[in-house]
């Protein structure tokens, strides 16, 4: 009964939310003319998980340069080889060439949920990665790594390390991790919406806005970049700007439907339980980033 109400409620707060997102475009990424590196375990991890953030910071109006480093080669049946070709081919849905990519194949960074990486091992190359490429948004897994899986919480762990590690002498400014969210909510899809809503820090600036309470930077254009810190501004050098600690992704049909079409490239892994996952899960549809650094 209870499922039904929320049901209920969330088709019509989805179908709001969702009117909102995709003609208002008010939570436009703040993240733009930038640098950026996606951290993940294996090849699929960037559309199974990322997809909506890959859609949105490779969008051409942001003129970011979207970077791939793949810890694995997800070579734990055996694959390795076919599942590099098919992480390129998934990269070129979102306009990203082989170039933007790095695989590593490593014997100490086996794929595994068995196989425990050394988290300084993660952490180093994470650094030698942003230092080559003048990253300056880095992104991976939360400390839960949204499957659970040993690898994408090794991917949390070294980025730990990183920041402890590295801190004061790299190019990355930025760290988000990818929010882990219940098995209820992640398998509601675009119905989780609401709930995200409602708990995620993203709608700060809305809310400030709406509101008037606090000085919200705006939601919309260059005065919300957090690269460009300080410039415009909604209220003038003298109030307090909020920026939010999270982001927010919520694709547009469009965005679903190429995350949809690079899940389709990894061919050797669409077996039946995840064909439903591509239909089911809230990853392919909402991303919420949260900022640990
Ligand atoms: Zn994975």
């Amino acid at each position: 009964m209870a499922f039904l109400a929320y049901a209920a409620y969330a088709l019509v707060l989805t179908s709001a939310c969702l009117y909102l997102f995709w003609h208002g475009r008010f939570l436009k990424t703040p993240l733009n003319n930038t640098n950026i590196a996606l951290v993940i375990a294996h090849p699929d991890d960037e559309v199974m998980f990322f997809g909506p953030t890959l859609a949105e910071l490779t969008r051409p109006e942001y003129n970011n340069q979207v970077r791939v480093l793949c810890l694995s080669s997800g070579n734990h049946d055996g694959l390795g080889d076919v599942r590099k070709k098919e992480l390129v081919n998934s990269l070129k849905t979102f306009g990203l060439r082989e170039n933007h990519l790095t695989i590593l194949d490593r014997e100490d960074l086996k794929d595994g949920p068995k196989e425990m990486w050394d988290l300084s091992l993660v952490g180093d190359q994470m650094n030698l990665f942003a230092k080559k490429h003048a990253i300056e948004t880095l992104i991976t897994f939360d400390e839960r790594g949204v499957s659970g899986h040993t690898n994408h919480i090794a991917c949390f762990l070294g980025l730990s390390y990183f920041v402890r590690t590295f801190k004061d002498r790299t190019t990355v400014k930025y760290c988000y991790v990818l929010k882990t969210v219940s098995l209820l909510r992640k398998y509601i899809s675009i119905l989780d919406l609401p709930a995200t809503m409602l708990f995620t820090e993203a709608l700060l600036p809305l809310v400030s806005q709406i509101t008037g309470v606090g000085a919200a930077a705006s939601l919309i254009g260059a005065e919300n970049s957090i690269t460009n810190p300080g410039r415009g501004g909604s209220g003038g050098s003298n109030r307090r700007v909020l920026r939010p600690k999270d982001l927010l992704f919520v694709s547009p049909i469009p965005a679903v439907v190429q995350a949809k079409a690079a899940m389709q490239k990894h061919e050797s892994q669409m077996v039946w339980f995840r064909k439903i996952y591509v239909v089911a899960s809230r990853y392919m549809a909402i991303n919420e980033l949260r900022r640990v650094m």
